[in-house]
């Protein structure tokens, strides 16, 4: 970090001291056996408060600083960059590009318990973006937690998530160089519980499956993965802009074992109002004459949406469907539809009568649940919802 000369402030300088114990980043590809990944934690953070009950260190290209126990400093967007503040109010920076944060014990950012490195820059959009470094298989213990849930007890099917997810990230990593992490901590990719206290059956299913991954032609594979397919699994066309060609490990797999997800069966109620706001913001007081599906997939996913309104028509297609319709998203594409309307002839309502929860795509992971208590192992279950797929351990 660039250093305000003027200030008298108590900064160890460290660079030579801790040329020994930086933290590895990856630049490439990592080696199997020190696989790690960079989790985007947090965005548009107005501040990033960092204590520790060891010494923590921060470090750019240039310095390094220290931060004693008892001591908390805070990182905040700048023209520029970034710039710190000590306990004592001074100000450091600005910094341009990214600071990174490591300790020998675990330290604390904005009150998140870190044992890893981290590293904050600002992020494109605006505030602070925090990334977290950590082993694949650190990770995935936080991503099995979240995904399935802590209290899951049916082994077979957590290992199936763990190869999925295990493979899913490995594909992430490094794949988008110029962003500053790996993946999501998100539904956008993977929801992440960096809790450290993992339950020991979740724990089992990770080192159970230890550097397993699927594999089809020699490649590892984007696993997609989703919670109920409610009967069908989809391919990737029926979902977002994809050509199947390209994803030649999916298939759309009938699925008798999902029926015990408490979201099978679902109904929802769209007003024409939250229509409205979404579809023709600052048009609230418009009309809309007809909503009606134009297309359903060889799954039963609606694979367009009309929408017609007396200020215009709108069409949505395919996974847009969930998150363009109303403020909160809808379950699933698989729905029926009926209208409601009013006095007048309008649509004051939809009805949604819908099966499945999320995108359909991948391992649908009630159906892996009802395998793992019908006895399948987990790799039954991965066969079942991938098609032509190895399972190999790359480490
Ligand atoms: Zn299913």
């Amino acid at each position: 970090m660039r250093k305000n000369n003027s200030l008298k402030i108590t900064l160890i300088l460290l660079v030579s001291v801790l040329a020994g114990c930086a933290p590895r980043y990856l630049s490439q590809k990592p080696e199997p056996e020190v696989a790690l990944i960079r989790i985007a934690l947090g965005r548009g953070l107005s501040q990033a408060e960092v204590q520790g009950a060891d010494t923590v260190y921060l470090s750019d290209r240039e310095h390094s600083a220290a931060i004693v126990p008892g001591q908390s400093w805070k990182l905040l967007p700048a023209a520029g960059g970034l710039m710190i503040q000590t306990s004592q109010g001074q100000t450091l920076g600005p910094i341009r590009g990214f600071v990174r944060i490591y300790s020998k014990s675990s330290f604390f950012i904005n009150q998140r318990e870190f044992s890893g490195p981290a590293e904050v820059r600002r992020a494109a959009d605006n505030g602070l973006l925090l990334v977290m470094e950590t082993e694949l298989e650190k990770y995935l213990l936080g991503v099995v937690s979240a995904e399935m849930g802590r209290g899951r007890q049916e082994l077979e099917a957590l290992k199936a998530q763990a190869v999925a997810s295990r493979s899913y990230a490995f594909t992430k990593i490094g794949a988008s160089p110029g962003a500053g992490y790996d993946i999501e901590a998100g539904v956008q990719h993977q929801v992440y519980d960096s809790s450290r206290d993992v339950p020991p059956l979740i724990r089992k299913a990770v080192e159970d499956t230890r550097g397993q991954v699927m594999t089809c032609d020699g490649k590892v594979i984007a696993a997609n993965f989703h919670s109920t397919c409610g009967g069908r699994t989809a391919l990737a066309s029926e979902v977002w802009q994809a050509l199947d060609e390209r994803f030649p490990f999916l298939k759309s797999a009938k699925d008798d074992h999902c029926n015990i997800s408490p979201r099978y069966y679902w109904q929802d109620t769209v007003t024409a109002r939250e229509m409205l706001d979404k579809l023709f913001p600052g048009q609230s007081q418009a009309k809309i004459r007809k909503v009606e599906v134009l297309g359903r997939s060889n799954s039963g996913r609606v694979q367009a949406l009309k929408i017609s309104a007396d200020c215009g028509d709108t069409v949505l297609y395919k996974d847009k469907i969930r998150f363009g319709l109303s403020a909160s998203p809808v379950l699933s594409t698989r729905f029926e539809l009926k209208v409601q309307s009013d006095k007048e002839g309008f649509v004051s309502s939809i009805i949604l009568e819908g099966s499945g929860y999320g995108h359909g795509v991948g391992l649908c992971q009630w159906g892996a649940i009802g395998m793992a208590r019908e006895g399948k192992s987990y790799k039954n279950i991965l066969k079942h919802y991938y098609r032509e797929v190895e399972i190999k351990a790359i480490y």
